[in-house]
């Protein structure tokens, strides 16, 4: 299998308490993969969490999913790039001028952290898009924030590993594509509804898998990890 990135694995730390994010940091080999930290862990513990991952060597993607004017989302964004952080987001809905804005403050720092956007969250059924005045389908509204995405300059989105094709077709290979939803196939789906392998997910485009609970959960998240990476080499 061809893999785009060598170091494809991102996994997600949704833990409650730094106690138990550093034992599993200390589980995981930072050569091996990358950590997600969401807005439940930063609200609780700010940036000393990131700090702990970059102290252990981690690259961290920052999943704050900004969502402001665009003179608060770009700093906000800058704010990040300044912890040091490997990626983070931003809301693609937030609108074209605070993607060019944030994306532009990187560039004006010469910061080398990615920036990606968010396009439909995953939880948004066509009835819940309808309910906030969206009568798109839900593929068409992906693609559409997916394009407004690139055309700010974006590095590329977050989006199911269903959806990868499309969009991997339509925007070409330098636009990352970010995916959740993965499991091997002895795993438990958890609450995923729409869910694919790590090998499926790639083979459609995937250039980064975001993996939680099949990881975190393991006896042995390390071990875990490398028959995950085993299983795509
Ligand atoms: O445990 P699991 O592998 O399902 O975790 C997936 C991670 O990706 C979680 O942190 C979840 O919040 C995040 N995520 C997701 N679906 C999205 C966006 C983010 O599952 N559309």
């Amino acid at each position: 299998m061809l893999v785009s990135s060598l170091f494809p694995i991102i996994v997600a730390i949704d833990k409650s308490s730094l106690d138990e994010v550093k034992s599993l940091a200390d589980s995981l080999d930072p050569k091996k993969c990358r950590v997600k930290v969401g807005k439940q862990l930063f609200t609780r513990y700010g940036p000393a969490v990131v700090s702990e991952l970059h102290q252990r060597g981690f690259d961290v993607f920052l999943d704050l999913k900004f969502h402001d004017i665009p003179n608060t989302t770009a700093e906000a964004v800058l704010a990040a790039a300044d912890m040091g952080v490997w990626m983070v987001n931003v809301h693609a809905s937030a609108g074209i001028d605070a993607m060019q804005l944030a994306k532009s403050y990187l560039q004006q720092g010469g910061y080398e952290t990615l920036l990606i956007a968010v396009t439909v969250l995953t939880s948004m059924s066509v009835q819940a898009l309808e309910q906030i005045g969206i009568s798109a389908d839900t593929q068409t509204q992906v693609q559409h924030l997916a394009a407004l995405t690139q055309q700010a300059g974006l590095d590329g989105v977050v989006c199911s590993a269903q959806e990868a094709k499309m969009l991997k077709s339509l925007y070409g290979e330098n636009f990352k594509l970010v995916t959740p939803g993965i499991r091997l196939e002895s795993d438990n789906p958890d609450d995923q509804h729409r869910i694919c392998t790590p090998m499926q997910a790639l083979a459609n485009g995937a250039d980064y898998l975001v993996i939680g609970r099949s990881i975190t959960q393991a006896q042995n998240p390390n071990q875990k990890l490398q028959l995950i990476l085993d299983s795509i080499v």
